[in-house]
């Protein structure tokens, strides 16, 4: 039987739960369907040594403050879940988790949700999957050789499972670096770096809260028709979280070049040289999961659906939220996807 309500939400990580707050304070009738099991989102996947690189109250969802953690200044991704499963109840949120949605397609003047547990009707849909399930590889000369193990950040958990082994981690974003120092201060590990150009730090001062008003300024200067001011990839790509710093400061952190290829027992660079490999970790990031919207045929030259805002331009009831500043300044950080979702919501509830 297909149920019917005003606006399905479907994923109930951060960004579904900020939705869902919104929706409550619009008074609209929803459902947030979740493929995860338990409350969390992807945080629940994340490595066991995973710190956010803001403080806990900088990286709060709309009307609740995340508390801190005690002796930690950057709360690790444990403590976020727990806040995240508080969010939920206390907001009384309508999760139904262990839903995984396959299909949004049109149907009239509404929109069909299809999930392996059932059919929804809604007026709008809010569409909140983020990216962890999406991991993105890179096809590297030589990779089907390649004997040893071949992981993507989704995979990493902790040095422990790389005891006395050699491991070569790609990657100059924030993941390469915080696992290439991960392994490395376990001291259990020899950890080759690769990446693509010199890694960029950004100055130790600089932690997500800053990150936040860089991309806030950009977007208000975008919208204001102002000069682009450049957004956060120009002050660099790394933060500097203790753990990266403590590796850099202890010499551990020096980035070699991209390898050209890969062979059966590790990787190869152009001038002859290699290095021994028992497993590769891929930090090469993500893709937006969009599969499930496929049917609305949205989809633009980059892979993105195009949006004004959250709103999706081929289909005015469908708005997405979370995946990237493509939906919003900051919309993928825990402190800024709530301004979002509030606008999302806004637009949401006048159309309806
Ligand atoms: P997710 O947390 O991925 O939630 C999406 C939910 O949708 C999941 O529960 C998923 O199972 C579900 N789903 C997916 N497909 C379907 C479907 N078809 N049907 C139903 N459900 C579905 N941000 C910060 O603010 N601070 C940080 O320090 C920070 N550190 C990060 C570190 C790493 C390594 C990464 C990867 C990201 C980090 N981020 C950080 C960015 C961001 O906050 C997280 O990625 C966050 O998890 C994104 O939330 P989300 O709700 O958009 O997506």
């Amino acid at each position: 039987m297909t149920q019917q309500t005003d606006v399905v939400v479907v994923g109930g990580g951060q960004a579904g739960l900020a939705a869902g707050y919104h929706l409550r304070r619009q008074r609209l009738d929803f459902v947030i369907l979740d493929a995860e099991a338990e409350p969390g989102g992807s945080w629940q996947h994340m490595w066991n040594s995973l710190h956010l690189f803001s403080p806990a109250e900088h990286s709060s969802l709309p009307g609740r403050l995340m508390p801190a953690q005690a002796g930690e200044t950057y709360p690790g991704a444990g403590h976020v879940v727990d806040y995240l499963t508080d969010y939920e109840k206390r907001y009384d949120l309508p999760v139904q988790h262990g839903t995984r949605v396959d299909a949004v397609r049109r149907d009239g003047d509404g929109l069909l949700i299809e999930a392996d547990s059932g059919t929804w009707r809604a007026r709008a849909v809010v569409s909140a999957t983020g990216s962890w399930s999406r991991p993105f590889l890179p096809a590297a000369p030589g990779h089907r050789t390649f004997t040893g193990r071949l992981l993507h950040t989704v995979n990493y958990r902790c040095p422990a499972d790389f005891a006395d082994q050699r491991v070569v981690v790609v990657g100059g974003g924030n993941s390469g670096a915080q696992i290439a120092a991960d392994l490395a201060l376990d001291g259990q590990v020899e950890v080759t770096w690769v990446t693509q150009r010199p890694p960029r730090f950004l100055p130790d001062d600089i932690d997500g809260r800053a990150l936040f008003d860089v991309a806030t300024g950009r977007r208000r200067a975008l919208d204001a028709g102002r000069a682009d001011t450049g957004g956060v990839a120009s002050l660099g790509d790394i933060v500097a979280v203790p753990p990266v710093r403590e590796a850099r400061r202890a010499g551990l952190l020096t980035a070699k070049p991209m390898f050209a290829q890969l062979a059966a027992t590790g990787v190869g660079w152009a001038d002859g040289s290699r290095s021994d490999a028992d497993a590769i970790v891929w930090c090469t990031g993500f893709r937006p999961v969009l599969a499930h919207l496929a049917p609305l045929n949205l989809r633009g030259p980059r892979g993105h659906i195009p949006t004004a805002g959250t709103r999706a331009l081929g289909e005015p009831r469908l708005h997405l939220l979370g995946y990237g500043d493509w939906t919003g300044p900051a919309s993928a950080t825990l402190i800024g996807v709530g301004r979002t979702a509030r606008d999302a919501v806004r637009e949401v509830a006048g159309l309806l």
